[in-house]
């Protein structure tokens, strides 16, 4: 069945080191079919072409920013693009980001698939995709520049504000900091797996994109009439659902109930839950009074995204412009003890311009603010600096310093365990240090306080590229026809109900895998009934594979897991990376539906339930041999 749509079928391979730009042809339609794009896409290609034994900023290891076939077409929230990479945190894993914004519909409408990208630039370059027209550029006038003064430089000196997307790195990614994000159009961004610090790794300042065609459907008509009925299902969808949560800056209104309320917000490195409930009450009462200005992706109609202006108090005037999600307020504010709202904003505006994922060093600061205020860091230790919690401002010096890899910066920018290492040491802290910081297999998580949702913190553990959304299992936007039982949601009391929640995570990752493969938003799908048929549908619609199922789609996710999995294998991972977490992670809360539970003696047991239930060797965590042909995953064989 020949491919009549969706894809363009041309890929751009840069090599940075020699100068070179080759438009190459996607691989053949079995391949498309097995893996159809995404991060599923770009998995396939580091499998297929990257040396293993390459660390993520080697010349030699790829970076990539992959969309998929329904990217750019008129499916709803279709603008979804996938950072590939190995991780730069984690040696044995890819790293795997998603943003959105109009970067995605951009690279499709100009006619390409995806940018691989190899060597090194002897100087800063930038790549310009202009159409059919497509050349390396110096960036050295904008090295050293925020991310959003890099994205208007950039528009400025094309001459074209308006229908351009930039991708870019901020100094966080120039210094190579671990947690250096990629961002776009502003209000987006993908973080995890540290691209940025690929990227300046690199030297490869932004990507611009301008596209002026269309992406290619097979059966338009047909296309069409599901896409309207997904459009129906997305505005009638539960209250539990992504799209009642997050609609028309939806996180400001609803971070209180939403987060606060459920003792979701990570604040004080997550040793107060119950101040975190008071912020997101006292966010929600402020963001109401100053002006919101929802920011839709391509084709979107939930608008998560926002822009904010303060119009009062000491910050009046001043104009963030954030994603819809909340991890980066938690991660760049609260986890270090902001309780004021404008200064949590400023802070979240603050690490988006230098590039870096709040995550890893919201993480790195949580740690440091924590040991300061307990004492085992004084201010001999931190350069002078006030860590009292909250001192923002001096949480801005210190990431300053990290970038510039000065003093106590130069500790903070080797990475969370190492940071917390080289900090304890001299007092004979160290391994405090580590249990106190909020890391798992030393990547920064998704900055929020997940204890109260235990299958959700369960599923960060065993995320197949560091912790991610990898698919939460059934406590965390569950997904009706995934067919698990329902267990006891959030916090659990016996380990029988815990270990019920192991049993629902496959099949939740497997749905995760397959909506990011598509370049679609996955907000437009998770928790929201009839989603998994509607964009089996669609690809089907949109590339002329009619007989394209929900099994295929789930056979589709699977092999995405099971191919990060063949990575980590690969690449050195051993079982006992597995539970490698800072205690904290998993520490009773101390208020709150968690207050005064854990999983944590119940973890191993559930990482064997996790590995059976996938088919893999309980001993190793390997896939086994003998499932690589049903995963037609056997080309992969180590
Ligand atoms: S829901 Fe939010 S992140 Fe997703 S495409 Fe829309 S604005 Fe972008």
């Amino acid at each position: 069945m020949a491919i009549r749509g969706g894809y363009q079928g041309r890929m751009l391979r840069v090599d940075l080191s020699r100068g070179t730009v080759v438009k190459e042809a996607l691989p053949s339609e079995d391949v498309l079919r097995r893996f159809v794009g995404g991060n599923g896409l770009g998995v396939y290609y580091l499998l297929k072409e990257a040396p293993m034994d390459v660390v993520a900023t080697d010349p030699r290891a790829p970076f990539m920013i992959m969309t998929g076939p329904l990217a750019g077409t008129p499916a709803p929230s279709s603008s979804d693009w996938a950072t590939v990479c190995f991780h730069a945190n984690i040696p044995y894993a890819a790293g795997i980001g998603h943003g959105h914004g109009f970067w995605a519909a951009r690279l499709k409408h100009a006619g390409y698939d995806g940018v691989r990208v190899y060597g090194q630039a002897p100087r800063p370059a930038y790549l310009w995709i202009d159409d059919d027209r497509v050349e390396l550029r110096d960036a050295t006038p904008y090295w050293g520049l925020g991310t959003r003064e890099t994205e208007r430089r950039i528009k400025v000196d094309l001459d074209d504000a308006e229908n351009i997307s930039v991708a870019c790195i901020g100094p966080g990614g120039e210094a190579m900091l671990p947690g250096a994000m990629v961002k776009a159009d502003r209000n987006h961004g993908a973080g995890m797996g540290s691209p940025g610090t690929v990227m300046g790794s690199k030297k490869l300042k932004a990507i611009a994109v301008r596209g002026t065609g269309r992406v290619p459907l097979a059966t338009p008509t047909a296309f069409m009439d599901t896409v309207a009925a997904w459009e129906k299902v997305i505005l009638a969808s539960p209250q539990y659902s992504q799209y009642n949560l997050l609609h028309d800056a939806g996180i400001i209104r609803n971070y209180g109930t939403g987060l606060g309320d459920t003792y979701w917000v990570a604040f004080k490195n997550l040793t107060d839950p119950e101040a975190g409930r008071k912020f997101g009450q006292h966010l929600v009462e402020a963001c109401a009074r100053w002006r919101v200005t929802p920011q839709p992706s391509y084709n979107c109609q939930i608008r998560c995204a926002y822009d904010l202006e303060m119009t009062s108090g000491p910050f009046a005037g001043y104009r963030v412009s954030l994603c819809g999600g909340a991890a980066n307020i938690d991660g760049a504010a609260t986890v270090i003890g902001v309780d004021d709202p404008a200064a949590a904003l400023v802070m979240a505006e603050y690490y988006d311009d230098m590039g870096l994922e709040a995550s890893v060093f919201g993480g790195i600061l949580g740690m440091v603010f924590e040991a300061y205020n307990r004492g085992w860091l004084t201010t001999a230790d931190t350069d002078g600096l006030d860590l009292t919690w909250g001192n923002w401002q001096a949480a801005m010096a210190l990431i300053e310093k990290a970038i510039r890899r000065e003093g106590v910066g130069a500790k903070l920018a080797t990475g969370l365990k190492e940071a917390a290492a080289l900090l304890g040491e001299p007092s004979g802290l160290a391994a405090d240090f580590r249990d106190i910081t909020v890391h798992i297999k030393g990547d920064g998580i998704v900055m929020h306080d997940w204890r109260p949702f235990q299958g959700a913190l369960f599923s960060l553990l065993v995320a197949g590229c560091g912790p991610a959304h990898f698919g939460h299992g059934s406590d965390h936007r569950p997904i009706a026809e995934a067919g698990y039982p329902v267990p006891t949601p959030g916090v659990a009391d016996t380990f029988e109900e815990t270990f019920a929640k192991v049993k629902t995570l496959p099949s939740s990752q497997f749905y995760k895998m397959w909506w990011d493969n598509l370049g679609i938003c996955w907000f437009t799908c998770g928790g929201i009934p009839g989603t998994p048929a509607l964009t089996a549908e669609a690809l089907g619609h949109a590339v002329g594979w009619n007989d394209f199922s929900v099994a295929d789609a789930v056979a589709v996710g699977e092999r995405t897991v099971n191919a990060l999995r063949l990575i980590y294998q690969k690449r050195g991972f051993t079982k006992r990376d597995e539970c490698d977490y800072g205690q904290r992670y998993l520490e009773p809360a101390p208020a709150g539906p968690a207050q005064g539970k854990t999983i944590a003696s119940w973890v191993p047991a559930m990482v064997d339930e996790y590995y059976r239930q996938m088919g893999w060797d309980v001993a190793t965590g390997y896939v086994r041999p003998e499932r690589l042909p049903h995963l037609k995953l056997e080309e992969f064989a180590a």
